[in-house]
C-alpha cells in the first residue's frame, strides 16, 4: 500500500458539491481508501488568464494499491465525471485533482499510456494553496526531493522578507525573469555584480574567489534590507563551487568549495529557487547572440568563440546537470545552502518562462 497525498480545486460551477463529489467517487474507486480530507479554503487564482473566479481548495490522503500512474488515471476519470474542460492551460476548472506526493517516489516526466506523470508534483513547493491544506492533514508528511516536510515546506515560504534565487547556466536568462518576476511582485531586484568566469577548461582560482565575494556581497546578513516585498536575485552562490569544478584543478575547486560555505554563512540563502532549465541548443544560441551583440569583452563574447569549438554545448549541458543535482540532493545537510522549495522552469521559450516563474512566485503569497 502507498499513501498519497492529492491536491484538489475548483473555481468553476458548484464548487464545494464538485469537491466533495470528487474525494466521494475518489474513495468508492476500487483500490483506494480515503484516510484524511482537509477543510476547502478559499484562494485567489494564481496563473492562467486574468479574472478567474476564486478557487475553492483542499487535500486528501489516501492509501491505495494503485501504482502512480493507474493512480493519475483515476484522477483523471473522476476529473472528467465532474466535467472537467481542459480548453486552456491554467484555465477555470469544475474540479482539478493533482497527484502531489506518492509515498517517497521521484518520477521526472514519465510517460505512460500518453499521460506524463511527474511526482512530487513540480509545482507544489511554492503553492500557499497547495501546503496549507496538506499541512492540515499531514503535516510530517516528507517531501522526497526537499527533504524536508511538509510543515517546514510551508514555513519556508512563510518567511517574512522571501529570497527567491533565479538560477541557471550562462545563456539561461536569468536576468530577464528575475528582473520581471521583481517587476510583477515588487520585490527588490539584486542583480549579480560580476559575471560567473566560466570558462570550460581554464580559469584561476583568484578569479573565481574575486566573483565568488562580490557575489556574496548584497547578499549579507547584515546588510540585508527589511523589504516587505522581499528579494529576488538573478544568481545562486551554490551555481560557484558547482561550476568551478570546469574550470579549476580538484585542488583549487575543493578550496573554492570551502571559501563558499564560510562565505554563505554570513550571506541569507534563498528559501526559493527557480531553475532554469534548456535545451543544448537554446542555450548556445543564446550565447551566441549575446556575443554578437555585446562588448568584445564581454563573457559571452568569449563563450560564443568556445562555441565554435564544439564541446561548448556538452560543458553547457553536464553544467546544467550538475546544477540541478546540486539543488536538488535528496538529503539536506545543515552546512547545505540549498533553498527548500525549487521550481524547475523549461527556458526554451523565455516569454513562457517568465510566466511560469512569476506564477510560482506569487504562488507563495
Ligand atoms: P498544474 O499542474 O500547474 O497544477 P493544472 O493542474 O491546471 O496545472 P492540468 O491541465 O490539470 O494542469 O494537467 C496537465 C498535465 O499534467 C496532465 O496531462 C497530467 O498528465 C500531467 N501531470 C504530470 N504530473 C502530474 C501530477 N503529479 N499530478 C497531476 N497531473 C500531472
Ligand atoms: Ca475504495
Ligand atoms: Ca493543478
Ligand atoms: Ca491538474
Amino acid at each position: 500500500m502507498a499513501r498519497c497525498l492529492i491536491g484538489c480545486g475548483s473555481n468553476q460551477g458548484a464548487r464545494r458539491e464538485q469537491l466533495d463529489r470528487a474525494i466521494e467517487l475518489l474513495g468508492v474507486m476500487p483500490g483506494i481508501t480515503m484516510s484524511a480530507v482537509s477543510r476547502h479554503r478559499e484562494t485567489r487564482p494564481v496563473g492562467g488568464p486574468p479574472d478567474q473566479a476564486p478557487f475553492l481548495n483542499g487535500a486528501c490522503l489516501v492509501e491505495t494499491e494503485l501504482g502512480p500512474h493507474e493512480l493519475l488515471g483515476t484522477l483523471a476519470a473522476v476529473e472528467n465525471t465532474l466535467h472537467r474542460d481542459r480548453s486552456e492551460r491554467w484555465g477555470p476548472r469544475t474540479v482539478d485533482l493533482d497527484l502531489l506526493l506518492y509515498d517517497e517516489l521521484v518520477i521526472d516526466d514519465e510517460v505512460v499510456d500518453g499521460a506524463a506523470l511527474t511526482v512530487p508534483h513540480p509545482r507544489m513547493t511554492t503553492r500557499r494553496f497547495v501546503l496549507e491544506p496538506a499541512v492540515e492533514i499531514a503535516p510530517d508528511l516528507p517531501h522526497p526531493l526537499a527533504g524536508c516536510t511538509l510543515r517546514d515546506l510551508l514555513d519556508n515560504i512563510s518567511q517574512a522578507h522571501l529570497h527567491v534565487a533565479v538560477v541557471g547556466v550562462p545563456g539561461c536568462g536569468a536576468a530577464e525573469v528575475a528582473g520581471a518576476i521583481a517587476d510583477a511582485t515588487l520585490a527588490r531586484l539584486v542583480h549579480s555584480p560580476a559575471p560567473l568566469p566560466w570558462r570550460p577548461g581554464r580559469g584561476t582560482a583568484t578569479d573565481w574567489s574575486a566573483a565568488l565575494q562580490a557575489c556574496a556581497k548584497p547578499l549579507r546578513s547584515d546588510s540585508w534590507p527589511d523589504d516587505p516585498h522581499g528579494t529576488v536575485a538573478d544568481y545562486w552562490l551554490g551555481t560557484f563551487p558547482t561550476a568551478a569544478e570546469d574550470c579549476l584543478t580538484p585542488t583549487e575547486s575543493a578550496r573554492l568549495a570551502a571559501e563558499h560555505a564560510l562565505t554563505t554563512a554570513e550571506t541569507v540563502l534563498p528559501h526559493v529557487a527557480i531553475f532554469l532549465r534548456a535545451s543544448p541548443a537554446a542555450l548556445a544560441e543564446r550565447v551566441a547572440f549575446r556575443a554578437s551583440h555585446e562588448h568584445s569583452s564581454n563573457l559571452y563574447a568569449e563563450l560564443g568563440t568556445a562555441g565554435r569549438s564544439g564541446d561548448f554545448e556538452a560543458a553547457l549541458s553536464r553544467l546544467q546537470g550538475r546544477l540541478m543535482t546540486a539543488l536538488r540532493c535528496r538529503h539536506r545537510s545543515t552546512a547545505s545552502s540549498r533553498p527548500l522549495s525549487v521550481i524547475v522552469v523549461d527556458a526554451d521559450d523565455l516569454a513562457r518562462a517568465v510566466d511560469e516563474a512569476i506564477a510560482a512566485v506569487e504562488a507563495v503569497a
